[in-house]
């Protein structure tokens, strides 16, 4: 179904920044072995242990022409990706990579709340709405307007032992 992205590499940049958790970086390797071969200039940051605002201070300081790596947990990759635009990264020039568990929103059909669920879920499984306590079957639709996928009430009123 969903499928990890794998990181492409993006030619012809005059720095690339790499940015990751330690799994990210590992799947970025390949990538940083390119531009090392290659002799283009380039910087490699654990995020691990670095705090946001540094990170931030450091985006900003990059020329034009710089290329853009970010390999997180999903998690915290959206923090991150938003860190990023606002330091002036476009989708041109940055590339997000997600690994790990990735947790999605199901709208509620009935309250309109948002519940959390495992993206492995996405399409089969049925969740229950964390407001309401509507048994909600998730589908694939995606509503960009929402931000969320929707979940659509269930015809099975079986068993419910809450
Ligand atoms: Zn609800």
């Amino acid at each position: 179904m969903m499928t990890e992205k794998q990181p492409a590499f993006v030619t012809g940049k005059r720095k690339y920044l790499f940015c990751g958790d330690h799994k990210g970086l590992e799947r970025l390797t390949p990538i940083i072995k390119k531009v090392k071969k290659e002799n283009i200039s380039f910087e490699v940051v654990y995020l691990g242990e670095k705090e946001e605002t540094d990170i931030s201070m450091w985006m900003r300081n990059q020329k034009m022409g710089t290329f853009l790596y970010i390999a997180m947990e999903w998690s915290k990759l959206e923090n991150f990706k938003h860190l990023a635009v606002e330091c002036g990264f476009s989708e041109e020039e940055a590339q997000f990579i997600g690994h790990g568990v990735r947790m999605i929103d199901v709208f509620c059909c009935k309250c309109h709340q948002k519940t959390k669920i495992d993206s492995e879920g996405l399409g089969k499984l049925l969740t229950t709405c964390s407001r309401c306590h509507l048994k909600l079957s998730v589908s694939d639709h995606y509503s960009p307007l929402r931000g969320s996928y929707l979940g659509y009430a269930t015809l099975d009123t079986g068993s419910d032992h809450r």
